[in-house]
């Protein structure tokens, strides 16, 4: 790849919308790309997918499926010809190949936005310029920067700057001297080391944002971690106090604002228990935690990303039933130990408001992420009782 030919030149936005009938393209293949393919399709768009795996989630559903490498020149010059318009479903996207198909097409979001999104320091540097609170931190890549290390910041948890999720490459250091061995763990790659907070909640905020400037966002999401994978997301009303929501709302839109961001962001959040609430991260695409909204609200997170791509009008979405999402892990698959079951589907879905998602994914992992439940209903017991009942039926643990 030509390293003079990088992002000076970008194809703006479409002066008018990508109507239905012209093709949306993505980059990954994961289970994000495979319901933004299904929302895609479903409003008569065509869809492109680009992902090296012939197996994938969204790979398998798309009408074109390019399966090659993220940096393969000729994969991204067949989806940058295929597509209309292009985005992607996970922020590890190599800049590279963004900067690239960016040259011809146009990109949401933008490479600078998902530059920052990769990099935690960035990412936390960006929530303070725009007057966002995180967590106190300090930026850890040199053995001098280690001892460095202020005592107020232990305990704290030692994160990997780039490529973790689901709680990967994360260590929970209690002193000096564990931080050390995590570091040398780590392999000594630029870490930023947070404070560990007292958390009372946590809680997600994902909007969209229109190339105008225009932006609408989905109501507070309160989210239940497990061994730092999200396990559970519940909304509706007060299931986050009125004034943390309303903050974290307004928070999440003053981060996409300084970023000029276009397309779906998610801000992840924690309450703490002195009432204080401080950004975690963010995640410039659908999130999990949003999963919910495809039963839960009249547009999902997935139709907002289509018209933030597309450029068709955004509209508030409205949460027409209080919601609960469970995430099906692999360890479903293994429930008796090691031995391999089907969960029983069959007995969920006897629950009324159940709403089964998964991802076709061809094996299961503990801690994989195979698919979702969400279930809806009229009030929020009603929600609870459902939701509680489909998880002792699948084994996961009640919350
Ligand atoms: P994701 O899959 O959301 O990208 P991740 O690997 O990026 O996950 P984080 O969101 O940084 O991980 O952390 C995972 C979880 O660990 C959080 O949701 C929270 O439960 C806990 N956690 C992380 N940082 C802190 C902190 N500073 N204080 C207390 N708990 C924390
Ligand atoms: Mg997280």
């Amino acid at each position: 790849m030509s390293a003079g030919l990088t992002s000076s030149a970008v194809v703006a936005p479409p002066p008018k919308p990508l109507l239905p009938g012209a093709t949306l393209g993505v980059m990954g293949g994961g289970q994000l790309g495979r319901m933004f393919v299904h929302a895609a399709q479903r409003m008569g768009y065509f869809t492109a997918v680009l992902d090296p795996d012939a197996t994938s989630p969204a790979g398998r559903v798309s009408h074109v499926h390019v399966a090659t490498d993220y940096l393969d020149e000729k994969g991204l010059a067949r989806l940058a010809a295929e597509s209309a318009a292009i985005t992607t479903e996970f922020e590890n996207v190599p800049a590279a190949a963004m900067d690239r198909l960016a040259r011809e097409r146009f990109v949401a979001p933008g490479a600078a936005a998902l530059a920052i999104a990769q990099d935690r320091a960035r990412e936390k540097a960006h929530f303070t310029r725009c007057g966002v609170p995180c967590a106190p931190y300090a930026v850890i890549e040199t053995e001098a920067q280690l001892a460095a290390v202020p005592d107020a910041l232990l305990p704290g948890i030692l994160k990997t700057a780039r490529l973790g999720y689901d709680g990967k490459g994360q260590a929970r250091v209690a002193d000096r001297a564990a931080l050390a061995v995590a570091w040398a763990g780590l392999g000594r790659a630029p870490c930023v080391l947070e404070q560990m907070l007292p958390l009372a909640f946590e809680c997600s905020v994902v909007v969209a944002r229109g190339a105008d400037g225009a932006m609408v966002h989905l109501p507070v999401q309160r989210n239940l971690h497990r061994e730092g994978i999200l396990a559970v997301t519940e909304v509706f009303e007060d299931a986050v106090p009125a004034s943390t929501a309303a903050q974290a709302i307004e928070a999440t839109r003053a981060i996409a604002e300084g970023l000029g961001y276009v397309g779906v962001l998610c801000v992840e959040f924690f309450g703490l228990k002195d009432g204080r609430l401080v950004v975690n991260e963010m995640a410039p695409r659908p999130h999990n935690s949003g999963h919910w909204s495809i039963e839960g609200a009249d547009v999902s997170q997935f139709e907002l990303q289509v018209r933030t791509l597309a450029g068709l009008p955004l509209v508030a979405p409205r949460q027409h039933s209080p919601a609960i999402m469970l995430n099906l892990l692999g360890d479903l698959w293994f429930r008796a130990g090691s031995e391999a079951v089907t969960p029983d589907w069959a007995s969920v879905l006897a629950l009324p408001g159940t709403h089964l998602h998964l991802y076709g994914k061809a094996s299961a992992r503990p801690g994989r992420k195979m698919g979702h439940l969400t279930v809806t209903g009229a009030s929020v017991a009603q929600v609870r009782a459902t939701a509680l009942r489909a998880a002792d039926r699948l084994g996961i643990a009640p919350f």
